[in-house]
């Protein structure tokens, strides 16, 4: 037992993105607030290492946020806290104003291998309508800058955004890949309701993000980057030879995580959830016949920093049974290049039984969405990747009864 996966939450930034409703707040340079906040991740850490939690795990994602905002002295303290149990691989978010020299240098003596830097675009015109605080020049310098480190580099692109073109983004998608840059991740600009973009385009959808824009900024993005010797091995992930993201993998193949931080997900077996509630007896206990708990940690940054503990913190709650989490696994794994193996498909049909699992697979492979593997097992096509929805929610319908729900 023991999580095979480590992320910790930094919900900081220097300012809000126009688009942006992920877990993070606009933050004065140098609050206290941000270096008590990164004390207390590294003391769940260690807390979390102590009680056995860690020992099978094998990567780290330090994401926000903006890890690389809260500066080197203490963003090297977190990644050095993290490092030890994360020895295949430890990857940093970073945003290029603050990837500087010397935050460079503390990443590297931490232990960091990886750092994921959000470019988004290198269009000026484009970063400033998605209120992104740097320039594409800033950007390029801290791939490059990266890169010459010896760090493995990952770069986050956006498409179907305002004031994009075909031409800008093959643009950007040229420039990011003249960095030697291994790994990119594409996103399409997704324009949610309680964001400065959601208020501004709240009367209707903007034609730069139809869904036909999107799909096809993503396949130019493919041919782009598989041109360039970078192999699309997850949806929105592309990758070098040997520069897949292993962290990111796992997230996609079952493997259970620890989530630390602020509005942090994890994903625990029942036997590591209960080594959880001795540090955190307020966590109800699972109900009979759980097999996988869903995690998030509900406590604001304020309460996180000041907290004495894992058991301090207050958390969304999601219990799976075994034959839910084995149509979890499946819509997952629908996530990636090779798909589910034949291995995982025999588990699911013992779980769910034979005939449901194929009839789901039967449905998949008629609508075009996915196709057998040679060996046995189940891949997503071009077009289960476009319309991932309908693909996943094939496989999600498999799960029965509903996932009970806590709050602790
Ligand atoms: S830098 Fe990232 S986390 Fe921070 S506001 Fe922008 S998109 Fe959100």
């Amino acid at each position: 037992m023991g999580v095979g996966a480590l992320y910790v939450h930094v919900p900081f930034c220097r300012s809000k993105c126009a688009y942006c409703d992920f877990s993070s707040w606009a933050t004065r340079a140098g609050d206290p607030l941000m270096g008590a906040y990164a004390a207390s991740a590294a003391r769940m850490v260690s807390q979390a290492g102590s009680m056995g939690l860690l020992r099978g795990c094998r990567t780290g994602y330090l994401g926000g946020g903006t890890p690389t905002y809260l500066g080197a002295d203490v963003l090297g303290g977190l990644v050095a806290a993290m490092a030890p149990h994360c020895p295949s691989e430890l990857t940093v978010e970073a945003n290029p104003d603050s990837l500087t020299d010397d935050v460079l240098d503390a990443l590297l003596g931490a232990g960091a291998t990886r750092v994921s830097v959000g470019v988004q675009s290198t269009n000026a015109a484009e970063l400033a309508a998605l209120g992104r605080v740097h320039g594409p020049a800033q950007a390029l310098d801290a791939l490059s800058r990266g890169v010459a480190a010896g760090l493995d580099v990952s770069c986050d692109l956006m498409c179907a955004t305002p004031l994009q073109t075909d031409e800008s983004w093959e643009r950007s998608l040229a420039d990011v890949l003249s960095c030697g840059i291994g790994h990119v991740s594409v996103y399409p600009l997704q324009i949610e309701d309680d964001t400065a973009l959601g208020r501004r385009y709240a009367d209707g959808d903007p034609a730069f993000n139809a869904e036909d824009v999107q799909a096809a900024r993503m396949e130019a993005a493919e041919r782009a980057l598989g041109a360039a010797g970078l192999a699309r091995y997850e949806v929105a992930s592309y990758a070098r030879p040997g520069k897949a993201c292993a962290h990111n993998r796992a997230y996609w193949t079952g493997v259970p995580y620890l989530g630390i931080g602020t509005g942090a997900s994890g994903m625990l077996c029942a036997g590591d959830y209960a080594i959880l509630r001795t540090a955190a007896p307020r966590l109800p206990k699972a109900p009979d016949g759980t097999w996988r708990v869903r995690l998030t940690v509900t406590s604001g940054r304020r309460a996180f920093a000041e907290a004495a503990g894992m058991g301090d913190l207050s958390y969304d709650l999601e219990f799976l049974t075994e034959q839910q989490a084995a149509a979890e696994d499946l819509m997952l794994g629908m996530r990636l290049a090779k798909g589910v193996g034949e291995g995982l498909l025999a588990h699911a049909r013992r779980a769910l039984g034979a005939q449901a699992v194929d009839a789901a697979v039967a449905e998949a492979r008629r609508e075009g969405l996915a196709q057998e593997r040679p060996d046995g097992g189940l891949a997503p096509t071009r077009r289960g990747w476009l319309l991932g929805n309908e693909l996943y929610g094939i496989m999600w319908d498999l799960a029965p009864g509903t996932v009970l729900e806590a709050s602790a």
